[in-house]
């Protein structure tokens, strides 16, 4: 279950009386909301900004000089519902004295959740409160389930890094800029060396905590702005926007020292490992137009080349040079 803060209360009404009422009926009646009281729309519209990502209840009088509750309801609803915006959840109950089921209509038509008629017994409207705070409980849970889910799909469980999926989403999306723009761009797929045997004579766990370690050694050497992924089994693909032929040459070179350096710590009672990475990298010409299979091909053939110079090495490929 993920846990969300509980929504700020915020009642607006140009009927100062009403207001201060209201107020001291639900202080003594301790509901424990955080609540914040207005007597104009653009101070509760202030304060809504301010409400943060969990969310808000609204409680609006409809009539009021300048901006009326409607349109403040509309401003809001229509913030909170688009995908894009940070603005979080919004539950709005519309009050007003005015009578008709036209108006109850063009209430809730407007994007007012509830709608409730003056006078009201205070009762109602605190039952009212607590159907919203439910509402907004439920929006901001999907909201961080979404988000949770949106980062398992590009991400490798194991590594915590991004995975196949997400490199070929930003692959595609650099190989773009790079063709159309004056920059290279390049990318470096490594292998551990002799992987199978960390497997077969020590067991997943330990081939397990090597491929972590790699991650976060590899992690620790590239650029800011380059992707480091686990492309699958004991293979990474680093993406290196904006490099050219030395500057992924020497990324590479740090990839591999980064691994050989120092020996990788398995289990306890067992001698540290001494493991090694390959590495053939592929750097594409600025304005050439090459598809990410390709790239991927080309680093690959870099790579078996580098196995089979004696491992331990980097071998580095090139597209649409002269
Ligand atoms: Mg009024």
């Amino acid at each position: 279950m993920l846990a969300s803060a509980t929504p700020s209360v915020i009642f607006v009404d140009d009927d100062r009386q009403l207001l201060d009422s209201l107020r001291d009926r639900l202080l003594r009646m301790r509901t424990g909301w955080d609540m914040h009281f207005h007597d104009n729309a653009r101070d509760a519209m202030a304060e809504l900004k301010n409400t943060g990502s969990k969310g808000a209840i609204l409680v609006t009088d409809w009539m009021m000089p300048g901006t009326d509750g409607l349109t403040l309801c509309k401003r809001f609803t229509t913030a909170s519902h688009d995908k894009q915006s940070d603005i979080p959840h919004y539950y709005v109950i519309l009050m007003t004295g005015r009578q008709g089921i036209e108006n109850i209509e063009e209430a809730l038509d407007s994007g007012a959740d509830d709608f409730i008629a003056k006078p009201f017994d205070t009762r109602e409207l605190v039952a009212r409160i607590r159907v919203g705070i439910r509402t907004c409980h439920l929006e901001n849970d999907l909201q961080a389930a979404n988000m949770h889910l949106a980062k398992q799909a590009i991400t490798d469980p194991l590594t915590g890094l991004l995975n196949r999926r997400r490199a070929l989403e930003i692959l595609g999306t650099e190989l773009d800029r790079s063709m159309r723009g004056t920059q290279s761009m390049a990318v470096a797929m490594a292998d551990i060396d002799h992987f199978k045997n960390v497997n077969d004579t020590l067991g997943h766990e330990a081939g397990d905590r090597v491929l972590k370690v790699i991650a976060q050694r590899l992690q620790a050497v590239a650029r800011r702005y380059d992707a480091v992924v686990r492309w699958g089994g004991e293979e990474f693909l680093l993406i290196c926007p904006h490099a050219g032929q030395d500057e992924i040459r020497s990324i590479a070179e740090r990839m591999r020292a980064s691994i050989s350096a120092s020996p990788i710590e398995t289990q306890s009672g067992n001698d540290p490992l001494s493991i090694t990475i390959s590495i053939g990298t592929a750097v594409v010409a600025p304005g050439v137009k090459v598809a990410a299979d390709a790239i991927v091909a080309s680093a690959d053939r870099a790579l078996y080349a580098a196995k089979h110079a004696g491992r331990n090495s980097v071998q580095c490929a090139k597209l649409g040079y002269h």
